[in-house]
């Protein structure tokens, strides 16, 4: 059910959006005529554009990574999301109510919307504990040995809950929130004798989603609680891997500066905001996701990571290092000194020794060696150090790039620079091998063929040519190829509604990659199709030798002569019959 409407509702959501408009709220489109654009591609690192968006077919290619595909494709994957969270979110931009389409979304609708409505109630219901004269005293005197301005307070909507149990629980209720949506929220949880609040005598952070919406709270006990700090549990708006604190009110300043300064705390992050260092997020105890460095790709292409210096802080330091490269980020990085965390360091020599030790700080591979000085003293060390950066280097796509971190990479571990490539391209194999190994079907990407691409391109210039491959195409009953189930979703669908009626990524792939093309055919294009009609027959020929073959084995080993000799005729007049068409396809290419 919901799947049949899905199809309705999929083309027009996707009528109702631009894709020039809407990948140009994200990259710096160019016109390149015919209504085509281009631009640096977001989701490699290239310095001449390779990305390509097309108005007529609403598709978009980037001829460096080979990702393509339409506007969902694009929101996916910039996004890290899933199709259903694509849908939803083009659906709301063009204003379309997806609930109208089906009974099952509308219940999914209906919640989210219940859910943004109660942590906004919530955000407010903080807000006003924290300012209120008796309940909100804790709060605000706690908040003043931070000496934060109220400026910061007001702008990230700090608040306060009291120590009660039932505080925002009833508070709630008589708003009439129902029970479930309270506890689904994590706003509270049920207990024995019925729900509770989740979070009590704390300073509470609202966290907001990039649109401003608030999807979660984190909460600093202001007691003696063991937790100092915890974070709303996930919920149907809450995905704690695709958020990231302060991003919402910092955005603005992130693409302004084009460098996000990555910190750990809450606090952090308010105290470089308060003193005017406003390009900063915080990832608050969570290890750093793919999808949140997606995130800051929509903003940046420079990270300054600031970590803590304790092993914890090294060892998520490679990690996060690690995501924010293989998302083409550039990525520089350091401590502050004596242990201390940005929000101590800048209280204690202020603002612009921050900015200036932010300034001089070291690339990734500069960090991190020396970060593992104590092991830099011996070959073995080194040796081990180097393999721990060659695993983030293999993630880099610019191959330039990776070039010079390599040269880098040797020169700050002073190993020869030749023995440390080929080190490199041994590691390189080595990985190779062991994936192989260990997993017998990698999901290897084969590349596109340009004979493929070209072919799709040239179908899709010129109807009827894909006319005449369809009218060759339907006897011959061929196993079905990604080439094949692109020519039939093109010859059954408009352009714009071909993505969604592929199945496979290659045949993904292969459409957009063939309606990003830039040629203009002509008579070659009828050539190249006649050729490939050829070749498609002679595959239909081969492949039904193939089954004669087989059955003509099996009738062989059943002493069955009669229908032995039988297929072997067969076999023989198909064998005959490719023969003819292979002088035939010979003939024409000497032809053009
Ligand atoms: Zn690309």
């Amino acid at each position: 059910m919901a799947k049949a409407s899905n199809t309705d509702i999929v083309p027009q959501v996707k009528a109702a959006v631009d894709i020039v408009e809407f990948i140009g709220g994200y990259l710096d489109l160019k016109p390149a005529g015919g209504g085509r654009f281009k631009a640096l591609c977001p989701f490699h690192s290239e310095k001449t554009p390779s990305f390509h968006v097309s108005r007529d077919r609403q598709t978009f290619h980037c001829f460096g990574c080979d990702k393509g595909g339409d506007v969902f494709t694009f929101l996916q994957d910039i996004e890290g999301i899933g199709f259903r969270e694509a849908l939803q979110n083009l659906a709301d931009r063009a204003g379309i109510q997806l609930s109208a389409y089906t009974g099952a979304d509308k219940e999914a609708d209906n919640e989210r919307t219940e859910l943004f409505k109660l942590q906004s109630f919530a955000a407010k219901f903080y807000l006003e504990n924290l300012e209120d004269e008796n309940n909100g005293a804790p709060g605000r005197t706690y908040l003043a040995t931070r000496g934060l301005s109220r400026e910061t307070v007001i702008r990230f909507g700090l608040g306060y809950i009291p120590e009660a149990w039932n505080a925002i629980t009833d508070a709630a209720r008589s708003k009439g929130f129902r029970t479930g949506l309270l506890e689904r929220s994590g706003l509270a949880k049920q207990g024995q004798h019925g729900l509770y609040d989740h979070m009590r005598n704390r300073l509470i952070f609202p966290i907001r989603e990039v649109s401003g919406k608030v999807v979660a709270f984190g909460g600093r006990t202001l007691g003696d609680d063991r937790a100092k700090y915890i974070n709303s549990p996930e919920s149907p708006v809450y995905k704690k891997s695709r958020v990231l604190y302060g991003l919402y009110e910092t955005r603005e300043a992130l693409r302004q500066a084009k460098e996000a300064i990555v910190v750990e705390g809450y606090f952090d992050l308010l105290r470089c905001v308060d003193s005017g260092i406003e390009n900063v997020v915080a990832t608050c105890g969570t290890a750093l996701t793919a999808q949140q460095a997606g995130l800051l790709k929509r903003y940046v292409s420079n990270v300054l990571v600031v970590y803590d210096g304790d092993e914890a802080g090294k060892r998520a330091a490679l990690r996060s290092i690690g995501i924010l490269v293989a998302a083409g980020l550039s990525v520089r990085a350091m401590v502050p000194p004596d242990g201390q965390d940005p929000d101590d360091y800048i209280r204690d020599h202020g603002p612009e020794a921050f900015r200036q030790m932010a300034s001089e700080a070291p690339d990734f591979v500069q960090f991190y060696v020396r970060m593992s000085d104590d092991r830099t003293g011996t070959i073995e060390g080194r040796s081990e150090v180097a393999k721990e950066l060659f695993a983030v280097l293999r993630d880099i796509d610019d191959l330039v790039r990776r070039e010079e971190y390599l040269k880098l990479l040797a020169r700050e571990l002073s190993l020869d620079p030749h023995r440390c490539r080929e080190e490199f391209e041994k590691f390189l194999r080595g990985e190779a091998e062991r994936s192989n190994r260990e997993l017998p079907e990698p999901e290897a990407i084969p590349a596109i063929n340009d004979h493929d691409r070209e072919f799709v391109g040239i179908l899709l210039s010129d109807e009827k040519l894909l006319e005449d491959v369809v009218a060759a195409l339907r006897p011959l009953g061929l196993t079905p190829t990604p080439l094949l189930e692109v020519v039939e979703a093109v010859s059954a669908h408009p352009i714009a509604q071909v993505p969604q009626h592929l199945a496979s990524d290659a045949a993904k792939r292969l459409f957009s990659a063939g309606a990003s093309g830039e040629e203009t055919w002509g008579e070659r294009g009828a050539d190249l199709t006649r050729e490939r009609i050829f070749r498609f027959e002679k595959d239909a020929l081969t492949e039904e030798r193939g089954h004669i073959k087989e059955e003509k084995y099996r009738a062989q080993r059943a002493n069955d002569d009669d229908r032995a000799t039988e297929l072997a005729i067969k076999e023989i007049e198909l064998s005959a019959r490719l023969d003819k068409l292979e002088s035939l396809s010979r003939g024409l290419k000497l032809a053009s």
